[in-house]
């Protein structure tokens, strides 16, 4: 069996070179325990994880209301503050804008801030270096997997975004749909919505949090039992006989076990499930897809997200043409689903859906 088609034994040999002791990668339980070891009260734990957290402090100096004893005593026994850096920020003309994120082992990955309305960006956030799954019209799958990224990598990749949006602007949704593929590392995702998800860490609402898959089943149930945020499926075929061609993760759970992981997936109240499908011309994207699209997915609260292949070199795919984008859309339409076609932003800057990870001549 390939790598790709057991991502769970991979995970087992995958450790980040990184300095072990860093705040960023504390949920507030660990916070307390920690402090508590220090001989600490529990409420300079709550002290620092605002500062990490919702301050985005990134040095123990800056925490002025905790005691120096306390910082003192965090420095002795190595701990850190804040997990990754920005390094080369992109600007597309569509005023989307990729950063290049700087690992503290010399791994980079990338993190996008998509502009939607005045004012709000979303936040394309990655959760590993590279990717096992090895789906064949990715960029990302052609680069395999280096490492998982801890939680504080995720997290943090919020904090040191903000110094890059426009004056007075805001990251108002978050979505795990950069490189890597999140259910593969599901405890840093898991161990990263805690401070993201925190009225005193980052403050976001399950609500405004979309994860995205490949299909990762069982993974699909344990996140709807842990944190049921949004939750999008890179689906991308509409029968087993293509999914297996462009999707490895299909021969181990096929398109039987996915739907039914779906139904019963606990969405956060009045959400629909994100149905991702990428439109590869001729392999894909017939009429007679979308009609079995549409049975498929019967009876499903989804909405459709048609996003034409954004191509790179050496695949043998090709993207659509628009005409036949908007008569696959209006077969689904016509069956009174609701589909948008995802407007590719950020393709002047290589920051388009499936298009992270470093290029040679970056
Ligand atoms: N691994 C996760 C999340 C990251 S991929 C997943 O697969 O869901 C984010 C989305 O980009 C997925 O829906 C994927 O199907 C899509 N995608 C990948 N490569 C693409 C490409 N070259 N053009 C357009 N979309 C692509
Ligand atoms: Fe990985 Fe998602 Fe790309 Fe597939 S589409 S290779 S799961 S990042």
């Amino acid at each position: 069996m390939s790598a790709a088609a057991s991502p769970e034994r991979s995970s087992l040999s995958i450790r980040a070179a990184i300095p072990p002791n860093n705040l960023t990668e504390l949920g507030r339980d660990a916070m307390r325990a920690l402090v508590a070891d220090l001989g600490q009260p529990a409420y300079r734990a709550d002290q620092l994880f605002r500062w990490v957290f919702q301050k985005g402090a990134r040095d123990l100096d800056a925490m002025t209301n905790v005691p120096k004893t306390l910082r003192a005593q965090l420095r002795e026994a190595g701990y850190g503050v804040g997990r990754v850096t920005v390094g080369r920020v992109a600007e597309s003309i569509d005023s989307t804008r990729k950063l290049s994120i700087k690992l503290q082992d010399g791994g980079v990955v990338e993190t996008v801030l998509i502009p939607m309305e005045e004012g709000q960006f979303t936040q394309c956030l990655s959760s590993q270096l590279g990717c096992a799954l090895d789906c064949k019209f990715c960029y990302t799958g052609t680069l395999g997997l280096s490492r998982h990224l801890t939680a504080g990598e995720i997290v943090d990749q919020v904090i040191v975004a903000r110094a890059a949006l426009p004056p007075g602007a805001r990251v108002t949704h978050l979505v795990y749909m950069g490189m890597g593929e999140p259910l593969h590392n599901f405890d840093g995702v898991v161990d990263s919505l805690g401070p993201i998800c925190d009225p005193d860490g980052l403050g976001y609402s399950l609500r405004k949090v979309t994860v995205s898959t490949s299909g990762l089943v069982p993974q699909i149930e344990r996140l709807g039992k842990t944190a049921p945020v949004n939750l999008a499926l890179s689906l991308n075929a509409s029968n087993d006989a293509v999914r297996d061609a462009i999707m490895p993760v299909n021969k181990r759970y096929p398109l039987a076990s996915l739907m039914k992981a779906l139904r019963e997936y606990p969405l956060p109240p009045r959400r629909k499930l994100t149905i991702e499908y990428v439109l590869l011309g001729g392999v894909n994207d017939a009429d007679a897809h979308a009609r079995e699209l549409a049975v498929l997915l019967r009876g499903l609260p989804v909405r459709i997200n048609l996003i034409p292949w954004n191509p790179f070199s050496g695949t043998g795919f090709e993207r659509p043409a628009d005409e036949q984008v908007r008569a696959f859309q209006q077969i689904l339409k016509d069956r009174d689903y609701t589909v948008t076609v995802r407007t590719t932003k950020g393709l002047d800057i290589d920051a388009a859906c499936g298009q992270l990870g470093e290029r040679p001549d970056a």
